[in-house]
């Protein structure tokens, strides 16, 4: 049987796979996609729940980013109706805003406290401590990181307290970048017009097909790395989550805001709780009834739930060396949030994207 053969065969159809395959079908290169999921847009998916409410399959997607040209980009595909991303965490019962504000601080630990971590912090604990009262990580942080990772946070790297910050102002939002939203119609229909005119192949597992494909030009793989390379140097750890979609008739909304945090240990092994109906835009929220996901951590055996690269010194060891087996590759470029082990938010990740075409076409060397 004669192989498919195209210029460039692009593995996977999250937001990465589809910004490569546009931005190289764009230039005249002849590209497939293959998909091994039945839907395309990777974990960025959506769909509509039989109430009417849409909502993320594998996690809520707010799309955030201060780059005009990555917002002129996504906007090609879909008009983005504004979102930005409103965060509660639940303390004890109470609904407290998140990031924690200074004046819950100021009321609860005092106005002049010392950092408990002095140094150079060789552990998330240490790091957390050394920008926050112990007070405020242990009622918001502590037990959310445990049922995160499923370890103690002593047992993860310091880096990870960065994404930590304390607000100053009444400005609610998580965030605030420049462009916020979510694309009107959705994320599935978003990609599918991102992919537009290329061929793209649901249901296809390139690793146990690829017999059947030649790439002429390069295969792109954005997929897991380790699972490339058949786990030969031992597997990568990841975090992955369970989803439980519930369905609440007779209320209008459960909660104020679309995201409750749940750090208490006590409370369950959860960690988030979604309300989608505040995801919508105006026009779409006149829905009997409300539509929550509650979110519980675990760690996966199969690929397709991959979602966090564990974020463990060794770990990045192991990765470091996949990565070098990966870079000495000549017909494949493995990229991606799988591909190189890092979290990625979907700015980044295409932002990222544009670099790996770059370099593909010869526009950059570096
Ligand atoms: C829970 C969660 C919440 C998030 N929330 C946000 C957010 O609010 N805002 C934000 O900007 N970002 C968010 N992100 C990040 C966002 O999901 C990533 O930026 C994005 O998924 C990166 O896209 P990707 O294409 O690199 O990876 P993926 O989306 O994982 O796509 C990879 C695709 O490759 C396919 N594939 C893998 N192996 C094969 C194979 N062998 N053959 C064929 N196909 C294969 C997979 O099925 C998948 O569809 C979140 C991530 C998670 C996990």
């Amino acid at each position: 049987m004669s192989k498919i053969s195209v210029d460039y065969l692009v593995v996977g159809s999250g937001v990465t796979g589809a910004t490569i395959a546009r931005q190289l079908t764009d230039e005249g290169h002849e590209v497939m996609v293959l998909e091994r999921r039945q839907h395309v847009a990777g974990n960025a998916h959506d769909t509509v729940h039989s109430s009417g409410i849409r909502y993320h399959t594998y996690g809520p997607h707010y799309f955030r980013t201060s780059s005009s040209r990555i917002w002129e980009f996504v906007n090609r595909f879909a008009d983005f109706y504004k979102f930005e991303g409103v965060l509660q965490t639940d303390v004890n019962g109470q609904l407290e805003r998140w990031p924690v504000h200074k004046d819950y601080i100021r009321k609860h630990v005092g106005e002049n406290w010392e950092p408990e971590f002095k140094g150079q912090p060789g552990n998330f604990e240490e790091a957390a401590l050394s920008i926050m009262p112990r007070l405020i990580y242990e009622r918001f942080i502590e037990g959310y990181t445990r049922k995160q990772w499923g370890v103690l946070p002593t047992q993860l790297e310091p880096w990870l307290a960065k994404r930590f910050d304390v607000s100053t102002d009444d400005d609610l939002r998580l965030k605030k970048h420049r462009y916020q939203g979510i694309p009107l119609g959705g994320y599935e229909a978003w990609a599918w017009r991102m992919l537009d005119g290329i061929d793209c192949q649901l249901g296809v597992d390139y690793l146990k097909e690829r017999d059947r494909f030649h790439a002429r030009k390069k295969v792109i793989f954005t997929g897991p790395v380790d699972e490339y390379f058949g786990y030969d140097l031992g597997p990568l750890a990841y975090r992955g989550q369970r989803r439980s979609l519930i369905f609440i008739p007779n209320v209008d909304y459960v909660y104020q805001v679309p995201q409750i945090n749940c750090p208490d240990i006590a409370a369950g092994p959860h960690v988030r709780i979604l309300e989608w109906k505040h995801t919508l835009p105006e026009e779409e929220r006149n829905v009997q009834g409300s539509l929550l996901t509650v979110e519980t951590p675990f760690t996966p055996d199969d690929p397709g739930d991959y979602e966090y690269p564990f974020p463990s010194t060794e770990n990045n060891e192991l990765y470091k060396r996949y990565e070098a087996r990966a870079k000495a590759l000549d017909n494949v470029l493995i990229c991606g949030r799988l591909g190189e082990y890092r979290y990625f938010d979907m700015d980044q990740a295409i932002a990222r994207a544009f670099v790996h075409v770059d370099r593909l076409l010869g526009r950059r060397q570096d």
